[in-house]
C-alpha cells in the first residue's frame, strides 16, 4: 500500500488548485453532496477528521458544518482511476444541504419516454444500507414520538393506551397479514406486513428492545441454522 503522502502527491488539482469531493453517507452508502477540496481543505480534513472544502463563492476555507453544526466525520479518503476526483465516505452529523435536506440531490430530472422505458426495464431495489435505513429511521421516529407525544399522531395514540393495545393491534395485524396471503393478494399483504412491522417497532420501543438486538439475533441465526427454534 502507498503511504498517505505518495497518496496526496499523486492527486491531480485542476487549473483552479481544486479537486471535486463526493461526499458519502459510510453507513447508508447515500451521496450526500459534491464540493472542491484544495489541497489546504484535504489536509485540514486530514487532520481534523471532519471535512473542509474551498468555498468557491467565498472565496475561503469552509469547515462544513461550522455554522449549522452539521459537520462530517470521516471515514474514509478515496480517489478515483485518473486522480482527478475524491470520494469521502463520512458519518453526517445532520443534513449535508444547507436547505436542510439529507443530501443536495433531492430533486430529479424528469425522464423522457425512451429513458423512462430504459428505466422500467431495471429491476431496481434497495441496497443494503438502504434496506436497515429505512428500519431504523422508522425506529427513530417512533422512539421520537415517545418522548414528544405530538397531538394526533397514531403513535402517540398507541403509547397513550399502552402496551395491552400494542398487542392487541399486533394480534390484528398478524390475522390480517394471514388473509392476504391465503387470499394470495400481494397487493393487501405489502400492506399487512408492513402494518404488522411497524406495530412490532412500536412494540420493541414500547418494551425499550433495540432493534439492533434483533438484528443481532437475525445475523448469528443466518450464520448458523437452528430450525428447531422456530
Ligand atoms: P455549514 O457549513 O453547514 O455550517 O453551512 C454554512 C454555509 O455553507 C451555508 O450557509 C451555505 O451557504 C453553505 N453550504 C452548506 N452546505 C452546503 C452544501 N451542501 N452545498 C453548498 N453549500 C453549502
Ligand atoms: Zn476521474
Ligand atoms: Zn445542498
Ligand atoms: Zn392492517
Amino acid at each position: 500500500p502507498i503511504s498517505q503522502k505518495e497518496a496526496l502527491a499523486g492527486i491531480r488539482w485542476n487549473e483552479t488548485g481544486l479537486v471535486p469531493t463526493v461526499v458519502q453517507n459510510a453507513n447508508t452508502l447515500e451521496v450526500l453532496m459534491v464540493a472542491y477540496m484544495n489541497s489546504e481543505s484535504l489536509q485540514l480534513s486530514l487532520e481534523s477528521g471532519q471535512t473542509w472544502f474551498w468555498s468557491r463563492s467565498r472565496s475561503e476555507l469552509w469547515h462544513k458544518g461550522a455554522t449549522s453544526g452539521n459537520t462530517q466525520a470521516i471515514i474514509s479518503i478515496s480517489y478515483d482511476c485518473d486522480s482527478d476526483t475524491l470520494l469521502v465516505k463520512v458519518v453526517p452529523e445532520g443534513p449535508a444541504c444547507h436547505t436542510g435536506a439529507t443530501s443536495c440531490f433531492f430533486r430529479d430530472v424528469p425522464l423522457n419516454n425512451q429513458a423512462e422505458e430504459s428505466q422500467k426495464s431495471v429491476a431496481t431495489s434497495l441496497t443494503d444500507g438502504e434496506r436497515f435505513a429505512v428500519l431504523g429511521e422508522l425506529e427513530r421516529v417512533i422512539a421520537e414520538r415517545e418522548v414528544e407525544r405530538p397531538e394526533g399522531a397514531y403513535t402517540t395514540y398507541l403509547f397513550d393506551k399502552g402496551v395491552d393495545k400494542i398487542l392487541k393491534k399486533i394480534g390484528e395485524e398478524a390475522s390480517e397479514t394471514i388473509i392476504a396471503a391465503k387470499n394470495k393478494d400481494n397487493a393487501e399483504l405489502r400492506l399487512e406486513v408492513s402494518d404488522l412491522i411497524y406495530h412490532l417497532l412500536v412494540l420493541l420501543q414500547e418494551r425499550k428492545l433495540p432493534l439492533d438486538e434483533i438484528m443481532e439475533e437475525l445475523s448469528t441465526r443466518h450464520e448458523r441454522p437452528r430450525r428447531d427454534q422456530y
